[in-house]
This record gives C-alpha cells, structure tokens and sequence, in this order.
C-alpha cells in the first residue's frame, strides 16, 4: 500500500473554496504567490509519499522505548526526521526574523495535514515545535528569542508543551508545579507532569519544555499560573546545550495508538527555567501554543482520515465478494451500493473537515495580514470547529476504513486498524472535544454571536449568489443556515451557562455540518458542469446535510432532561 499527497484536492481549495489570493494580497504574504504556493504542496508531498511514509508501520510495530533514562525513537524516525529537518518543512510559518519562511497558515495546515497522514506519531514532534515557536515569538524577551528561535525554526532542537499532571487534566487552573525564583533572573520549576508528547527525543540536540508552575504567592487558579521555558540541556554562553538540567523522563505511556510518539512522565526537581510572558500570566501565553496545536491536531484528524479513505479505496477496488449490481463495473466491493455509501461519505466528510480547517488558517493568516479585529475573531470562532470536527472526521472515517475492509480491517497487517488506532487520541488531547464545544458555546459566543453570525450571514450571502448555478443545493443551504441561526440566538439567550453546555457538543457539530455543506456548494459552483465537486456536494448535501437539524434540536433541549436522571437512575 502506498500514499498518494492530496496535493490536487489541497490546491482546488486555495484557488476556489477559501481564497487564498486574498492572503497573497497581503503585504505581509505578498511572496505566498500560486505558483509558490503550488511548488511547496508538490515538494511537501513527495516527501510525505517518499520519505516519511514508509515509517509509519515501523513506528506502530516498534514504540519508542526509554532505555536509561533517555528516549529511544522508532526504527526510521531520525532518517526521516532529518529529511523533514533538512528541507525546512519543521515550521514554514516561523517568523522570517529568525530564520523561518514567514509562509501562511494555511499552507503549513496543509502539510500539517499531509504529514499526518504519512505518520503523525512523528509529525507530532514537529507540530509542537510549532506551536513553541509561535508562543516564543509572542512571549518571550528578545534574549530568550535570540537563543532558542532560530535553533527550534531550523530543527535542531525541538519543543514540548507541559500542562498536564495527575491532578491538573481539563481543569489546568489545578495545576501543582511551583518555581522558586533563583534570585538572578532564573526560576527552579518542580513538579511532576505527565502525558508529554517526545518528552525527551534522540535526534535532535536539545529538547525545551514551556512548563506551567506557580510563583511563592500566587493567587489561587488559573490567574496564579506561570510560564516557564526549561531546555534538557542548559545553554551554554554560545548558545550550545551543555550541562544537563535537573529534569528526566521517569516512564513512557503504553497507549492504543501513536506507538512512535513518546508520551512521557516528566519530573522536574528544581529545573532552571526562565519566564516566559508575565508572572501569573501563563494561560494567556500557553493558549498561543494551544491555539496553534488545536488547529494542527484536527489537520491529524483529516491527515489521517485521508490515509484511512486510501486504504479502504484500494481494498475495496481488489475485493471481490458477491455479484455487484454495477453493469460493467469492477466487480469487485467498491460496486456494492453500501461500500459506495461508505467510500463516499468518507471522501465528502475529508473534504468538508478540510475547508473548515483551512478556513480558520485563512482567517489567521487574514488577522496577520490586516491587523483586523473581525478576521482574528474569526479564527478564534473557527478553531474550536476544526479541532473538533477534524478529529471526529477522522475517527469516523478511519472506522468506516475498517469496516469496509471486513474481517480483514480487524486485523493488524492490513493496516487499517492502525489508523483507528492512531486517531482515536485527537479527540482527547489539546482540550478534549467536550472542553472545545463548551470554548465554542461559553467564550465564543461571549460576542453575544457577532462573529458568528457574520460567518452566517456569508454562508447565506453565498447562498443566494449559489441559486443561479445550482438553486437545488443552494436552497437547502440557506434553510439550513437559518435553522442553524436560530440555535446560535438560542444559545446566546441562555443566561445559564450549564443549558448551554448540555447541548455544546451537538451545536458543534451541527454548525460544522452546515459550515461543511456550504464550502461543498462553493467548490460545486466553481466547477464547470456536473463534475466530481458538484457530485460530491450533491451527495454531502443531500445525505448528511440533514443530520443538521437532529443535532441542532439536541443542541436546545436545555439541561434538565439530563439532571433529572440521577447519578442512581444511571445506575451508580
Ligand atoms: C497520548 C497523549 C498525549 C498527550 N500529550 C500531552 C502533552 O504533550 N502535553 C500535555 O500537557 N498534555 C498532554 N496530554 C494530556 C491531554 O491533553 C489530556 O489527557 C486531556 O486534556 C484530558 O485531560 P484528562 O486526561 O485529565 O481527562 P479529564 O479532564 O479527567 O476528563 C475526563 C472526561 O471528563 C470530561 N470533562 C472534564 N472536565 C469537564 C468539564 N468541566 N465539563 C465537561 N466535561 C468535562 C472530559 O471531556 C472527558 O470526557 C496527552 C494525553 C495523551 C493521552
């Protein structure tokens, strides 16, 4: 089995579905030209399909082992990791100021997306890298910057984020860890972590950790919680790593899926650390990470949906089980009509799960472009929708992956078991997917729905453009637009935050259905004729579309229904 970059797919969306032109008209983009653009997806392809790909089993079959007390990465991963680190592909939205390429959001989302695919247990050590550099170009003093930025932009060293402990999961504001100052600029950070992702590695040269701790003194919760950066190895007067830090990994994770990924049990024992940001300002300056982690781990949720469709479709086009109904067709169970159902939900969800994704890189890279307040709100609106309905798109369509590969999908060397197995996990980490429906209805609603409904009324606006071209599909957007309006004023009336909560998970995902329909009617109007766009969105608009309003009515039912059953009614 091989993997083929959907670099075709990728280049539609930015020249017809979420207007990339817009972006290059930036002067801050202004070098982000097509063609540019069109070169970086073809090389990051290759690279993906050639180098990182035939890593992915090996990583599955040989997890990343701690043998004394340092990470021992999977057979392959270095190689490929060098190719990844050689190329620039770590970070091409780093700042050009310290070595990055300054490209948009959305072109790195795309290969965020492509290299998931390819294998997202070592794509995550990359992806947090990300995220550290954005918050240490934000965050950080021009001092720290000038040290770590341009060794964490060229992959020489690599990033983790150190949020979660025992006690401290969903709820951070529980976090223990605590730093002493030194009483020369410096901090001792202590505390045990757990949960963290290439916690050590064993191809790069140094690893550094943004740690949350609290100050001597610190308000209680999340406004007494600060950022630290702790390096593995403690830079030198040259920058180079030298003495080792007091701080090690105590265990690695035995998990269902990622087996490349060390997950890492980390103590901290009085490790030298620096400030990042304000003292007991560090949730503000984490959720820069965050944001950008959110955003990449549902590109992995569609990264691996898209490895998952592959591999179902090439078995589906070799299978051969019972007489197809299909005149002259393959012969073979892609001709069954539930295999097709299948395949083609599975094509269509990857689709609408990636504009939505793309759409929030836009309206970031927009919000960096202009300075405009609405696009950053817009991205903020965005981020919990592709997070969440990347990662759940993923885990649907990897099961679906399975299932069309029969009694075969159960078993290991097939490969498409590992998908389910892999994706499974961007549905709990970066915020479970409950925690970001409660951001989406609670802080992003906060707005009384102003960005909401300008992305409303744009769908509908669209809409109404669309019933030219295609008036069917376009007419079943709108009404579903104004359902979909009619649940955000709900929301937005509840006073009680908890009535909200009680349907925040449904209301994410029945947005995310219209959000999808309306970039499938936009890439089928782009298209001449009845094409395989317009036949996709006919197929996404007509069988899922309507799922909408179940969702939209679970999402308004309040929360007594649920407290009415007791904690003894479910059987406690
Ligand atoms: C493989 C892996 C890699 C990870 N990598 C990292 C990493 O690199 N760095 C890091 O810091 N962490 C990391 N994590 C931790 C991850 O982010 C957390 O597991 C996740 O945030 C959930 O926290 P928890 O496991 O404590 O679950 P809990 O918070 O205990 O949640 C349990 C359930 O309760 C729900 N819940 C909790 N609170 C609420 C609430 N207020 N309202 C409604 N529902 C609620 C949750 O949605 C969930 O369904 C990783 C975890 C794993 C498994």
């Amino acid at each position: 089995m091989t993997f083929r970059a959907p670099v075709d797919d990728f280049q539609y969306l930015f020249d017809h579905v979420i207007d990339m032109e817009m972006v290059s008209k930036t002067e801050k983009f202004a070098d982000a030209t097509n063609e540019m653009t069109s070169a970086i997806l073809g090389e990051a392809g290759r690279l993906c399909e050639e180098v990182i790909y035939p890593t992915r089993r090996e990583g599955d079959l040989t997890p990343a082992a701690l043998v004394n007390g340092k990470v021992q990465s999977s057979p392959g991963f270095a190689q490929a990791y060098e190719a990844i680190k050689g190329g620039g592909w770590v970070s091409v939205g780093a700042s050009p100021e310290h070595g990055g390429m300054g490209l948009p959001m959305a072109l790195n989302t795309a290969i965020n997306d492509m290299m998931s695919a390819a294998n997202v247990a070592l794509q995550l050590n990359p992806l947090l890298t990300q995220g550290q550099i954005e918050a240490l170009e934000h965050h950080a003093s021009d001092e720290l910057k000038s040290i770590y930025l341009p060794k964490l932009i060229s992959g020489e060293w690599s990033g983790t984020m150190n949020l979660t402990e025992p006690a401290a999961g969903s709820d951070i504001a529980a976090v223990r860890s605590k730093a002493e100052p030194n009483g020369d600029g410096t901090y001792s950070v202590s505390g045990q972590k757990i949960f963290i992702t290439w916690g050590d590695c064993d191809f790069v040269d140094n690893v550094c950790h943004l740690v949350l701790a609290r100050l001597p003194d610190a308000p209680a919760g999340i406004k007494g919680i600060s950022l630290f950066l702790c390096p593995r190895n403690l830079p030198d007067e040259n920058g180079v790593p030298g003495v080792a830090n007091s701080l090690k990994v105590v265990s690695l994770e035995h998990k269902l899926g990622i087996h490349g990924s060390p997950t890492a049990v980390m103590e901290f024992d009085g490790a030298k650390g620096w400030l990042i940001g304000e003292k007991n300002n560090g949730m503000a300056c984490m959720f820069t990470m965050m944001n950008n982690a959110r955003l990449g781990v549902g590109a992995q949720g569609i990264g691996m949906a898209e490895g998952a469709y592959q591999h179902a479709l090439a078995y589906a086009m070799e299978r051969k089980q019972g007489k197809t109904p299909v005149e002259g067709g393959t012969g073979t169970i892609v001709d069954h009509a539930d295999v097709r159902r299948m395949l083609a939900t599975m094509k269509a969800e990857i689709f609408a799960a990636r504009a939505i994704g793309l759409a929030c890189a836009h309206a970031l890279d927009m919000r960096d472009g202009t300075g405009e307040a609405e696009w950053g709100a817009r991205a903020a609106f965005l981020t919990p929708l592709a997070k969440s309905f990347g990662s759940d798109t993923g885990i649907k369509v990897a099961e679906m992956g399975v299932q069309i590969h029969g009694g075969m999908g159960f078993i290991e060397e097939t490969g498409a078991a590992q998908y389910a197995r892999d994706v499974r996990i961007t549905a709990i980490y970066e915020g479970t997917n409950g925690i970001q429906s409660m951001d989406l209805v609670g802080r992003k609603l906060m707005d009384g729905g102003e960005a909401a409904h300008a992305l409303l009324d744009e769908i509908e606006a669209h809409a109404e453009e669309a019933r030219a071209c295609r008036p069917r599909m376009a007419g079943l957007v709108w009404d579903a637009t104004e359902t979909l309006r009619e649940a955000t004023e709900w929301m937005v009336s509840q006073k009680d935050v908890n009535e909200r909560f009680a349907g925040s998970v449904p209301f994410q995902a029945g947005f995310s259905r219209v959000l999808g329909a309306h970039y499938h009617l936009k890439a089928a109007c782009a298209e001449d004729g009845d094409g395989p766009r317009s036949k996709l969105a006919r197929f996404y608009i007509n069988r899922l579309l309507p799922e909408h309003e179940a969702l939209l009515k679970h999402a308004t039912c309040g929360a007594a229904d649920l407290y009415a059953l007791s904690t003894e009614d479910l059987g406690a």
